[in-house]
Parts: C-alpha cells; sequence; structure tokens
C-alpha cells in the first residue's frame, strides 16, 4: 500500500475514533444532566405528593379513629386530578395497591428499597415511552403507606437519540471532507519521497547524474539534499573506479607490450644461436643482445617492485636535512663529467622517508642527464618557502610535447621510446616518484618547452602545514588523497600510472 494511502487511511481512523467518543461523551453529558434534572423533579413532586396526602388525611373529620381505604382511594383519586397526566399509586402496609392511576407499572420490586426515611427511585420503561418512579412511605394516622409516582421522561430520551443521529451524520460529512482534504495534503507530504524513489530507480538504470528534485526546506527537504550529496559522493568513487580499471587494463596493456618487445628480441637471437653456427661478431652481437634486452627486463622488473613495494609500505617520515640530502646527491654524481651540475640549495629540514626521497631525485636527476647533450648545464635547486622545502631539477634537455607532459607520470609511458629504452628505461621512473610524493602529501609539477628544457619540481610540506597542503593539492588537482591506487598516479591530475 502506498505510504500515502496509509497517511490517509490513518488520519481518516484517527478522525472517526475522536469524533465518534468525543460526540458519544458530549452527547451523553448533555442526557446525564437532563436525566438528573428529571430526577430532582420526580423527587420534589413525590415529596409534595407526600406532604400533600399527610395534609388531607389529617384533615378528615375525627369519627373515623382510622384511616380508612375509601378515603386513600379519595385522597389518591384528588392528588391525581391536582395535576396534568400525574401517575400515582398507594399501597397499604402489605404492600397492596389500594389505589393506582390507569397505566401505572404493576410490579411492586421498588418497594423493597424504600425505608421508614428513604426514597427510592429508577428509570422503567414501559410501552416505548421511559418513566421515572418514585416510591417513598407515608405515615399518617397510625396507618404505613406507601406512596408511588411516576414521570414520564420519554423526551429526555428522545432527546439523546436525536443528539447521536445529529452528530453522526456531521461526523459522517466531516470525514468525508476531511477524507478529500487529507488526499491532497498527503500526496503533497509524500512528493519528496517520490521525487527520492525515481531518482534511485533512474540511479540503478545506470542514470548516476540523476538528482532528485528539493521541494522543500523541513526535514524531507533536508533527505533529498543528503540523498543527492551521497549521490554525488557515489558518482563520483564509480567514475575513479571505472578510471582505475581502465588504468588497470591499460597498464596491463603496456606491461604485456614492454614484455613482449625484449622477449620476441630474446627468443629470436637464442634461436640463431642454436640453430645455426654464426661467425665471431655476429655472435657477439646476438648474445649481446641477449644480455642487454634481459637486462632492461630486469630493470623493469625491478622498478616494477620498487613501486608495489612504495604503494603498500607505509612511509615513515622524519625530519631531516635538506643539505644532507643535496650533499648525497653531490656524492652520487661526483663522477658526471659529460653534464654540467650545478646545485644550489638553502638550509632547510624536510619531513620525509629519506630514502624515497633519494629515490626521487636520483629518477629526475638521471632523466635530466639523458635529456641533456653534452656540455648542458642541469640545475639541482632547493629553496626554503612558507609552507614548506620546494625542489626542482631544470635541464635546458630536449623537452617534453605539452600534450605528453600529462602521460609521462603513467607507468610505461615513454616519450621517445627507444631513446628510453636504450638507457635501460621502462616509462616506471616517474611513475614511482610521483607515487612517492602522493605518499609524501605532495605532487609533481612539471613545466616543460619542447627543444628548450624541462623542470620537475615538487614542494615538501612540514607536518604543521601537511594538512593544509592537502586540501592545496585537492583543489588543484588531488594528488594527496586522489584515487588510482597502485595504477593511479599523483600529478596533478588523476591518470594510471
Ligand atoms: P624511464 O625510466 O624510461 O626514463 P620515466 O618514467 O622516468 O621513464 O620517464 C618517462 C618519459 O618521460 C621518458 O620516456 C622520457 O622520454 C620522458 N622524460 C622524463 N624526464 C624528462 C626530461 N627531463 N626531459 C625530457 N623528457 C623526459
Amino acid at each position: 500500500m502506498r505510504f500515502s494511502y496509509k497517511i490517509l487511511f490513518c488520519s481518516i481512523l484517527i478522525m472517526a475514533v475522536s469524533f465518534g467518543v468525543g460526540g458519544y461523551v458530549f452527547v451523553d453529558d448533555v442526557f446525564q444532566t437532563s436525566l438528573e434534572r428529571e430526577t430532582k423533579q420526580a423527587k420534589d413532586e413525590s415529596s409534595i405528593l407526600q406532604f400533600a396526602f399527610e395534609t388531607a388525611a389529617l384533615n378528615i373529620p375525627s369519627k373515623y379513629d382510622m384511616l380508612q381505604n375509601s378515603v386513600i382511594e379519595e385522597i389518591g383519586a384528588n392528588l391525581e386530578r391536582g395535576g396534568q397526566g400525574r401517575l400515582l399509586r398507594l399501597l397499604d402496609e402489605q404492600q397492596k395497591v389500594v389505589y393506582a392511576s390507569e397505566g401505572f407499572v404493576e410490579d411492586t420490586a421498588l418497594l423493597d428499597s424504600v425505608g421508614a426515611t428513604t426514597r427510592a427511585w429508577r428509570v422503567i420503561s414501559l410501552q416505548g415511552n421511559y418513566y421515572i418512579q418514585t416510591g417513598t412511605m407515608v405515615t399518617t394516622l397510625d396507618r404505613i403507606l406507601y406512596l408511588e409516582t411516576m414521570r414520564d421522561v420519554t423526551s429526555v430520551y428522545a432527546e439523546r437519540d436525536r443528539g447521536f443521529a445529529v452528530y453522526r451524520n456531521i461526523t459522517l460529512l466531516i470525514l468525508v471532507f476531511s477524507s478529500v482534504l487529507m488526499y491532497f495534503i498527503s500526496s503533497w507530504l509524500t512528493k519528496p519521497i517520490r521525487l527520492l524513489t525515481q531518482a534511485a530507480k533512474k540511479m540503478t538504470a545506470g542514470d548516476y547524474g540523476y538528482r532528485a528534485e528539493q521541494i522543500s526546506l523541513d526535514e524531507m527537504g533536508q533527505l533529498t539534499c543528503d540523498f543527492n550529496h551521497m549521490a554525488g559522493v557515489l558518482e563520483e568513487n564509480i567514475h575513479k573506479l571505472e578510471d582505475e580499471i581502465r588504468a588497470r587494463e591499460d597498464f596491463i596493456a603496456a606491461f604485456s607490450h614492454e614484455l613482449k618487445t625484449p622477449l620476441t628480441a630474446v627468443i629470436g637471437y637464442a634461436d640463431l644461436l642454436r640453430s645455426r653456427k654464426l661467425d665471431e661478431e655476429k655472435h657477439f652481437l646476438s648474445a649481446n643482445y641477449i644480455y642487454t634486452e634481459g637486462k632492461r627486463l630486469e630493470a623493469m622488473s625491478f622498478r616494477l617492485l620498487e613501486l608495489i613495494v612504495t604503494k603498500r609500505n607505509a612511509v615513515k617520515r622524519q625530519e631531516e636535512k635538506a643539505e644532507s640530502l643535496f650533499a648525497y646527491l653531490e656524492d652520487v654524481y661526483r663522477e658526471e663529467k659529460n653534464i654540467r651540475l650545478n646545485f644550489q640549495y638553502e638550509p632547510g629540514v624536510v619531513n620525509v622517508e629519506i630514502d624515497l626521497l633519494k629515490t626521487v631525485l636520483i629518477n629526475l636527476v638521471d632523466n635530466a642527464c639523458k635529456a641533456s647533450k653534452e656540455g648542458d648545464l642541469v640545475e639541482i635547486l632547493g629553496e626554503q618557502r612558507k609552507k614548506g622545502y620546494y625542489i626542482a631539477v631544470r635541464d635546458e634537455g630536449v623537452g617534453i610535447p605539452p600534450e605528453e607532459c600529462k602521460k609521462i607520470t603513467e607507468a610505461f609511458y615513454m616519450v621517445d621510446k627507444s631513446r628510453s629504452r636504450s638507457h635501460n628505461g621502462a616509462g616506471l621512473g616517474l611513475a614511482l616518484c610521483a607515487e612517492i610524493l602522493k605518499l609524501h602529501g605532495s605532487e609533481l609539477m612539471i613545466e616543460s618547452t619542447l627543444g628548450k628544457g624541462s623542470c620537475f619540481s615538487f614542494l615538501l610540506t612540514d607536518k604543521e602545514a601537511e594538512a593544509d597542503g592537502e586540501e592545496e593539492n585537492h583543489t588543484v588537482g588531488g594528488a594527496a588523497g586522489s584515487s588510482g591506487g597502485i595504477f593511479g598516479a599523483g600529478t596533478g591530475t588523476d591518470r594510471p600510472l
């Protein structure tokens, strides 16, 4: 059953019960009041008749030393005539009827409750009419008599029945009218629920962008607002999951491709070696090809492992002197003669896992060297800024086309494949850097001009500023909190490694 109908039927039920009970109590209260008034009048009339009977009995001539039944009858008849529609009955000591008005009730049960000082009364129904019957004891001239009266109260009962009928009709009328009204009210009240149901159905059918219309500002409006918010979050998560699935597929495709090329060469050259007798030079070249491709596969598997391990393990950050980091780099590249390396850094403290950060810097400096030709300058800069420590690696090398900049942090992505492969690269170095920086709440920023050089930089926030930093990253692209998992990158926009 629809919720609006439930509201409708419940309200009709409540109204019917309350009107019914209220009406009954009201009409019955009016009836009881009228009946009490009639009872009082019946008792008063009984007292008056008692007094009148005693007076009349005392005025009888004294020749009779005892009150005769004939005299009682005479007094009774006189008293009956004294009031219009008056009904009375007089009985002797043995409760035998001495005088009774016509139509007086026959049973004398009421007299059992009559005492010397107590007057009894009851309501009786006689041939469709209602009467208040009273009974009292009359003591006069050594006789104990009983006087009973009957007062017609049929009109009081008729009034009550009419009251009930009128109230029933009014109640029915109100119920019909209020049912129509309640139908519209309950439909209006439940409209937000219908809109929410519609939205839920649309979303279930795959329309994740559909939102329920908010038509009120009350709790239902708040519920709609919350539902829409939840739908928004779910839609975002679904898109993230879809992106991640796509990224996984791309990753697997790229991985298979990266495996296929060296393996084909290795198998081909190995087959050549075992099937034919080659001269010494060809033999060396084939074996060398197998060796270099094998080395490349080995390097790729190490990088991949490194990437997975980095992602899975929690970083253990601790404060380190930035100078020691640059000193380490200077030490590593001390023997580099082809490229001019220029270190410029300010003292500062970085909150990092030092080994991971060294990996990032070595990758960036290696890439810069690979992209540069002999005699080019590569600058490694360190700068203490308000929000953290800024590190940049700048080169004057080949540069990267603008459309490629967004993709180079994807796993296995190489701008110049042959050049990268010749350096044993597999397009995993920047993916690893992006992942490590993401774990540090930072992101890799890339600026590059084709033919002029590139600059890879990042800002390391300290612990206090970390929260702010994360917020900033979210607005830029969500490096710190972005999804992507092992296949997701952290360089401003969400994209596969
Ligand atoms: P690899 O390990 O193969 O070098 P990376 O992930 O480190 O892979 O780099 C991805 C691609 O980005 C490389 O193919 C390279 O062409 C390009 N690249 C990286 N750094 C630079 C740079 N400083 N200048 C020009 N190209 C670069």
